[in-house]
């Protein structure tokens, strides 16, 4: 899997519950990792890894929360709204790395979920 990382990649539109949130990245669905932080564990949440370049927020940039941040705590930002963890920096605001709620894939663009489906083995 490492091996070819680019061939997994695939363009995905995420959305928060009440899609007030709205996000477009490329990434890969199939890396998903539970999120290590307190508030997450215990709802199981996944996150899943991007480049920060292949990230764009696209609407509810004014309906975020303030950052959670701490020493073992990725930075996230919630939906005000339906209060779901919608993406984080977890390398700080500054880093390269951006880290989406797996589950807010799956409400994604249904033509995103077909190359998913076309990407499976
Ligand atoms: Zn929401
Ligand atoms: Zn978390």
């Amino acid at each position: 899997m490492r091996a070819d990382p680019e061939a997994r990649l695939g363009a995905y539109h995420g959305a928060c519950a009440c899609g007030t949130v709205r996000f477009f990245v490329r990434a890969d669905p199939a890396s998903s990792a539970p999120c290590i932080c307190a508030k997450c564990r215990g709802m199981g949440l996944r996150i899943v890894s991007a480049a920060r370049g292949d990230f764009r927020l696209l609407t509810g940039q004014g309906e975020l929360t303030e950052p959670i941040s701490g020493a073992r705590t990725p930075h996230h930002f919630f939906c005000a709204r339906c209060g779901e963890a919608a993406f984080g920096f977890p390398d700080g605001p500054g880093g390269t790395r951006v880290s989406v709620n797996r589950a807010l894939l799956d409400r994604g663009d249904p033509d995103a979920v077909d190359m998913l489906a076309e990407d499976a083995p």
